[in-house]
């Protein structure tokens, strides 16, 4: 080559910015660019290359640089000096002054009658970066940061093998969100967003050093536990995150409430596969959420047969409520010093074709938790509007008497609760002032935010409220001042009591003061004999119900309804 020639290779060499190293084919240096002289001097790697030094040996040294690792590099890197390979790249990895540095060791042939080749070690630190946190978000969720399902699956996978070996085992809970769709219904999807990223974190809080908390989607959470040593052991931590959960939550000025079911499978000796032991911990939920007191259940085989008979439940609850099987009754309400009937409580019934009446206890929980409280609680709704548009003011209960509609604490939160009262009321022709809206004090702690402005506009729409079961737990006096509430159903437990103690006799008669100070009105339930209608007005509660009177009857049984 020219002087001329040679100068301006080197020139081009330059103006590589990847490190370049030519080597002639006996894999002495030629050249080198300005990169990989920049790099040497910046990095003070003692490779000692100059030109005329063999690239073999001077990277071979002990101190050569990790990368080198001998082989893979060398044999790749004579395979094309040799021409036994057209081109030659590797990926590596040094552990430089600013963390971990990726290069791309890339071999060409020169196109040149000596031979020898090009060898170019270029930055891939970026794009290795980037893979890499595609790869964290492909098995991450994006709200939480959460383990997602395929990276839950092969932890699992991972753990069960591991504790086969070990004799341990390996507990998978299903944890899955109560009411959560009303949280997004009502609040919106930046606050059930933030519920989840919270619940994300007590969770997170819950579990032990080792054990993975993931998200499975929607309000679906699965907690990984290695090494379990007993049943007892997973129980307690189930409850450590039951409690976890149970604290109030802020989101947005709002007080919420959140609570969980939890389903646990346990991998036994037999070893089922991981998509099993999921499905069992599912199982062991959903029959959790049917249990109001113990919010979480452990899979065993009985438990499937019972799983799937609420399956099948839920599933004919669903028909029933398409095919016209409930029913409505309403249960008099009495003035307790004439016996004048004065209003009516509805209580629905579902008349089923095999099992004939079942009463709310056996079906209003299920449909609660499966969603179906909406449309069963419209069906009411609609058939109580079109009784009272029917009797007017010519009805079993006067002008001024009205029928209570019961609504659960799921009801309560849904946001389209009061519109669709209003516009049922409007489009069948019924009174507003005849209907009042029974709820209960658990509605009212699991969202007070929303249910003190639900009553509010309810209120304001004519339609009263009444708090039911009062008395039968928790702190209720609070919540008397706090919501507009019209009445009070004394609850029939505090009824029953009040033959057999001068205590009850006492809160009642407190109540009753209470409740006159704030303008309540006083109803009774569950009246079952004469001297507790006595009782009751002596202590100045003139209004009841209950089987000493009458259980719920079918409309026009009430109509016909006289005290006897
Ligand atoms: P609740 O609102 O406290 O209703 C009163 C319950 O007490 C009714 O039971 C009624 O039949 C019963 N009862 C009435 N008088 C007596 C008595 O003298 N002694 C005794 N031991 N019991 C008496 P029912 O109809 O089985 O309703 C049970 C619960 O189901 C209701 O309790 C209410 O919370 C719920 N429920 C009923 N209908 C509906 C509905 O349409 N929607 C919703 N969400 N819940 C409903
Ligand atoms: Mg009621
Ligand atoms: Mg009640």
């Amino acid at each position: 080559m020219s002087e001329v020639a040679v100068e301006l290779s080197a020139t081009l060499l330059d103006a590589i910015t990847a490190r370049a190293v030519v080597l002639d084919v006996d894999g002495a240096v030629v050249s080198l660019n300005r990169a990989w002289r920049d790099y040497e001097a910046l990095r003070r790697v003692r490779i000692g290359l100059g030109i005329g030094d063999n690239y073999f040996e001077a990277v071979s040294t002990d101190d050569a640089p990790a990368w080198w690792g001998g082989s893979r590099a060398a044999t790749g890197i004579l395979s094309v000096l040799t021409g036994r390979r057209a081109r030659f790249t590797m990926d590596y990895s040094v552990l430089g002054v600013d963390g971990e540095q990726w290069f791309e060791l890339g071999v060409e042939p020169l196109a040149h009658e000596a031979g020898g080749v090009l060898l170019t070690h270029t930055d891939i630190t970026d794009r290795k970066q980037a893979e890499e946190s595609l790869i964290v978000r492909a098995l991450h969720d994006d709200l939480t940061g959460l383990p997602n399902r395929a990276l839950l699956h092969d932890r699992i996978a991972h753990a069960m093998t591991k504790a086969g070996r070990r004799g341990h085992n390996t507990v998978v809970m299903f944890i899955d969100l109560d009411r959560f769709k009303m949280v997004n219904d009502s609040f919106g999807h930046a606050a059930g967003d933030a519920m989840l990223v919270a619940v994300a974190e007590r969770l997170r809080r819950s579990v032990r050093y080792g054990d993975t908390v993931g998200r499975l989607g929607g309000d679906e959470f699965l907690v990984l536990c290695e090494q379990v040593s007993s049943e007892h052991e997973a129980v307690v931590i189930v409850e450590r995150i039951l409690k976890a959960l149970d604290e109030p939550l802020r989101i947005d000025g709002q007080t919420i409430y959140p609570s969980a079911s939890i389903g646990v499978a346990v991998d036994s000796q037999e070893s089922v596969g991981v998509e099993t032991l999921i499905a069992n911990a599912d199982a062991a939920m959903y029959l959790a959420k049917g249990n109001a007191i113990r919010r979480y259940a452990i899979f065993d085989h009985s438990l499937a047969a019972k799983t799937a008979d609420r399956m099948q439940d839920e599933h004919e609850l669903r028909m029933a409520i398409e095919n016209d099987q409930l029913r409505v009754l309403y249960q008099p309400q009495l003035d307790l010093a004439t016996g004048t009937v004065v209003g009516a409580e509805a209580v629905v019934r579902w008349d089923h074709p095999v099992r004939g009446l079942i009463a709310p206890q056996d079906f209003i929980q299920l449909a609660e938790e499966t969603g179906l409280i909406v449309p069963l609680g419209r069906w009411v709704l609609d058939r109580i509007c079109t009784q009272l548009a029917d009797w007017a003011d010519s009805g079993p209960l006067g002008s001024a008497g009205r029928v209570w509609m019961n609504v659960s604490a799921t009801e309560l939160a849904s946001p389209s609760l009061v519109d669709r009262i209003i516009d049922t009321l409007a489009s069948s022709g019924a009174n507003p002032a005849q209907l009042g809206i029974e709820v209960t004090e658990v509605a009212l702690m699991h969202y007070p935010d929303v249910a003190a402005d639900v009553l509010a506009r309810l209120e304001s729409a004519g339609v009263a409220v009444a708090l039911d079961d009062f008395g039968s737990g928790h702190a209720s006096l609070a919540y008397l001042s706090r919501f507009p509430v019209a009445a009070i159903k004394l609850d029939r437990g505090f009824v029953a009591e009040l033959d057999s103690g001068d205590v009850a006799k006492a809160i009642a008669a407190s109540i009753v003061t209470l409740a006159g100070g704030l303008k309540l009105e006083v109803i009774a339930e569950g009246i079952e004999k004469e001297a507790q209608v006595e009782s009751l007005l002596r202590l100045g509660i003139s209004r009841g119900q209950g089987f000493f009177y009458a259980p719920a009857l079918p409309s026009d049984e009430l109509a016909a309804y006289r005290v006897s």
